[in-house]
């Protein structure tokens, strides 16, 4: 079975390619099945953000403002048959799938100042 890639913005493994390979961001045009965050096209398209385009070295700016929305609005899954469903409640992954997840990506999640997450 191929190895997949972990979400920068989610954390959930199944990205055919990684995002970044040496360092270097990579517009794969691939769209996260759990967060559906499409790289190289979200960044600039999904998220409200002062800039015309986001400079690369600012990345991560744009896949925090986008999980913030993403989260705020329910972590409804792009496309759920991709997910396993004892990970998901219909179309929204469950919460503690997703704090699994966000650990992966090593975040600090007590930094989050998102609904639901006054907890960590
Ligand atoms: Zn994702």
């Amino acid at each position: 079975m191929k190895k997949l890639h972990l979400c920068s913005v989610c954390g959930f493994e199944g990205l055919e390619e990684p995002v970044f390979v040496e360092g270097e961001y990579l517009k794969t045009y691939e769209i996260c099945p759990c967060c559906g965050f499409e790289y190289g096209f979200s960044e600039d398209n999904d998220v409200i953000h002062g800039f015309i385009t986001i400079p690369e070295e600012f990345i991560e700016v744009a896949f925090q403002l986008y999980r913030k929305k993403w989260i705020e609005e329910g972590i409804k899954i792009f496309n759920p048959e991709s997910i396993p469903d004892d990970k998901r409640n219909q179309e929204f992954l469950k919460f503690d799938i997703l704090v699994k997840n966000l650990k992966n990506l090593k975040l600090d999640l007590s930094n989050f100042e998102i609904k639901g997450f006054e907890d960590f």
